[in-house]
């Protein structure tokens, strides 16, 4: 068997196209959705991602405002500076860029603003409301996993399915929104006794570990469907074994996931390619987030 492969590119464009159409109506029903991003101090790291951010947003058409506070604020001004975003009506989504500074608590920050502008869908509220089963804002991650499971057509109720990795952004989430969709999930984690037992069975695997290649073929039942959630940069070799060096005659780093791709694909039905599988469509369902808030606002 070879794994038909999941296009998270292709997918993540079918679904900007529908939200380009939804944003589109909002607009015309007189709602206007607006990203509002709170960034403290300048992390250099940071910046790539929020332009990235505000392209994607101006990409299908919504607005999108980036607000640089000072690195000196306290916890306490920026937790009264959100709940004055939480009132604004003109503002339908709310986003707080990581990293925070030391000493101030993004937990608490994050848990400041309201579930219903809460773009990241991933404050204490809103993971409250995942567990109620009523969550309107989930966690983009753990989303973009189940989108890409759904796009297979393959029927997820009453599916086994295995995740790795008990992150409260990744296999948490997606634990609670596969339970929704009448699935019976497992969540492994580091002090799982026996892994391969949990996988070895699974009509539906989806893989956060944090951890390059470690899940192999003979790990995996055959025909399941495979999400590969893992972003792990290691070392780049070419086909002889020997390093591939960069124009400054370092090595080069790629970027592969925590499933050993080519020994799942043939046992798997369908996989997710890393890159292009889980990520691109992480991003659109930020954009999704922010569009359902302005239906809630
Ligand atoms: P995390 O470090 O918070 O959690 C990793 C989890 O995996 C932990 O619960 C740990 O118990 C489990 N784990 C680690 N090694 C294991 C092992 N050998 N056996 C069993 N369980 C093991 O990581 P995270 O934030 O959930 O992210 C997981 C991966 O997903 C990372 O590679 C991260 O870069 C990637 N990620 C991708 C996206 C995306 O958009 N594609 C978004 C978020 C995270």
């Amino acid at each position: 068997m070879t794994a038909q492969l999941i296009d998270g590119e292709a997918l993540a464009q079918k679904i900007r196209n529908e939200l380009i159409r939804e944003v589109e109506t909002l607009k015309e029903t007189g709602k206007n959705p607006h990203l509002f991003a709170v960034q403290v101090g300048e992390d250099p790291s940071s910046q790539v991602y929020i332009r990235s951010q505000a392209k994607s947003c101006e990409e299908i058409g919504l607005q999108y405002t980036l607000e640089s506070l000072p690195k000196d604020i306290t916890e306490a001004d920026l937790i009264r500076h959100i709940r004055g975003l939480n009132q604004n009506p003109s503002v339908t989504a709310i986003i707080v860029q990581m990293p925070l500074p030391e000493g101030i608590n993004a937990q608490r920050v994050q848990s400041s603003v309201v579930p219903e502008k809460d773009a990241e869908g991933m404050n204490l509220a809103s993971m409250g409301r995942l567990v109620h089963g009523n969550a309107k804002l989930a966690p983009c991650t753990a989303m973009a996993a189940v989108e890409l499971i759904k796009s297979t057509g393959v029927e997820i109720r009453g599916k086994e399915v295995t995740i790795i990795g008990r992150s409260a952004i990744v296999g948490k989430p997606v634990a609670l929104l596969l339970l929704d969709l009448h699935a019976t999930p497992t969540i492994c984690h580091t002090r799982t006794r026996d892994m391969a037992f949990h996988t070895k069975r699974a009509d539906i695997l989806v893989v956060a570990a944090g951890k390059a290649g470690f899940l192999g073929g003979d790990m995996i039942k055959p025909g399941a469907i495979v999400i590969d959630v893992g972003i792990n940069r290691v070392p780049e070799y070419d086909a002889a074994g020997r390093p591939v060096l960069n124009k400054q005659g370092k090595q080069r780093q790629k970027t592969v996931g925590d499933v050993d791709f080519e020994s799942a694909k043939k046992v798997a039905a369908y996989i997710t390619p890393v890159p292009g599988g889980v990520g691109p469509v992480t991003t659109v369902m930020l954009l999704r987030n922010v569009v359902e808030a302005a239906k809630l606002a």
